[in-house]
């Protein structure tokens, strides 16, 4: 991942390491007697995987998923000794790759296995099937084929057999225990194969959704697995943007393209380096119907306003003592005071999506490591 040195950065995000240790230690708390494997895909959600993955490791994870056979390679270099998953599958051609960096496919389809069984001289896999997501995944019939193919199931080498649940982060939703009874149900099929089910908002569902092996993900890094209830886990990612300017209007005055925003009386506004490029949502933008979105500045919170362009935004600093605010002070879009969840709100999407978007232009700063 590239990183920008931090003064010719406008904009700073920070990862602190030890609260995501400490989220680690929780769900695994939570996950035993199940071991705590994480999802790692897209540079660990935006986070960096290298340093993510080395972080993890230390903390006693054995099991790694990411989405790509590319992110796979990347981890391979960071981790020589880890398990690796890839929750792609296979595509056509791909079978030395996997070998060549000891990668093992999440097959999700009895082509994919035949392919696997044809090339992969005995080394590992995963099969994820489909217990009502219907997304990835061998169908329950499949799988059943599969199983029922003595040949088929002697040439491939299963290490672990996967689903993943549609509904997880809604406690009471049926389809959780819909998926789950599904599982159980195809599971005897390999008895002896371990089993994984739970994301981190499945591992809040309690041990009858835990088996062998839990893929903790977004709550790992900060993200409220039970969204509604009180967050158990610590913040770890703050994204700080850099003050370019600072500016008085007049009332009546405008901010940004389209003239969206007019003041309502003489302020004074703050110019912050970072746009949509950058991953911060044009949602954010002041014309939201239920009122703006908030930057954390010089401790307190401050509308934003006009459009969020793509290199920049605004925020209305008025209220904010003028010697407190100056070229340079930090703007938090998201961290301690203000969460990954609530400015995911405010944009009409979710703390992923948040996190995974922030882009390259940022200097990327991790703190809490020797704890
Ligand atoms: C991303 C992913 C996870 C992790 O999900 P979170 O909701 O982030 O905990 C687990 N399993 C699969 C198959 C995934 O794609």
């Amino acid at each position: 991942m590239t990183d920008i040195p931090e003064h010719l950065a406008s904009a700073i995000v920070t990862v602190d390491l030890a609260a995501l240790k400490s989220n680690y230690r929780t769900l695994s708390a939570r996950a035993a007697p199940a071991a705590c494997g994480v999802a790692i895909k897209g540079e660990a959600y935006g986070l960096g995987m290298a340093v993510v993955a080395k972080v993890l490791w230390a903390e006693g994870c054995k099991n790694f998923f990411v989405a790509r056979p590319m992110e796979g390679a990347e981890l391979r270099r960071v981790l020589p000794d880890a398990a690796i998953y890839v929750l792609d599958g296979l595509y056509s051609g791909q079978v030395d790759f996997y070998l060549k960096n000891r990668l093992m496919p999440a097959l999700v389809s009895l082509v994919e296995a035949q392919e696997w069984a044809l090339k992969s001289r005995g080394a590992p896999c995963a099969i994820h099937f489909d217990t009502g997501i219907h997304r990835l995944g061998f169908t329950p019939a499949e799988f059943a084929k599969l199983c029922a193919d003595a040949d088929a199931i002697k040439s491939i080498h299963i290490k672990l057999l996967m689903s993943h649940l549609a509904c997880a982060d809604e406690v009471d939703h049926p389809m959780n225990a819909r998926q789950l009874a599904v599982f159980n149900e195809h599971r005897k099929l390999l008895p002896d194969v371990p089993a994984s089910f739970a994301n981190s908002s499945g591992i809040m569902l309690g041990a009858d959704y835990h088996f062998d092996l839990v893929r903790a993900g977004v709550a790992l890094y900060g993200d409220n697995p039970q969204p509604g209830g009180p967050n158990p886990m610590k913040p770890v990612v703050t994204l700080h943007v850099k003050v370019m300017q600072t500016r008085f209007v007049k009332q009546g005055d405008t901010i940004g393209y389209s003239a969206t925003w007019k003041a309502p009386r003489d302020s004074r506004i703050a110019i912050l380096g970072a746009g949509y490029r950058d991953g911060i949502p044009r949602k954010l933008s002041s014309s939201r119907s239920d009122g703006p979105a908030q930057v954390f500045i010089a401790g307190r919170r401050v509308p934003i306003v006009g459009r969020v362009s793509m290199d920049m935004m605004a925020a209305d600093v008025t209220d904010i003592p003028e010697s407190e605010i100056s070229r340079g002070t930090l703007a938090e879009i998201f961290g301690p005071n203000i969460s990954v969840d609530e400015a995911a709100g405010w944009a009409g999407t979710i703390s992923y999506e948040l996190l995974t978007h922030l882009g390259n232009r940022y200097h990327r700063r991790y703190i809490g490591s020797e704890s």
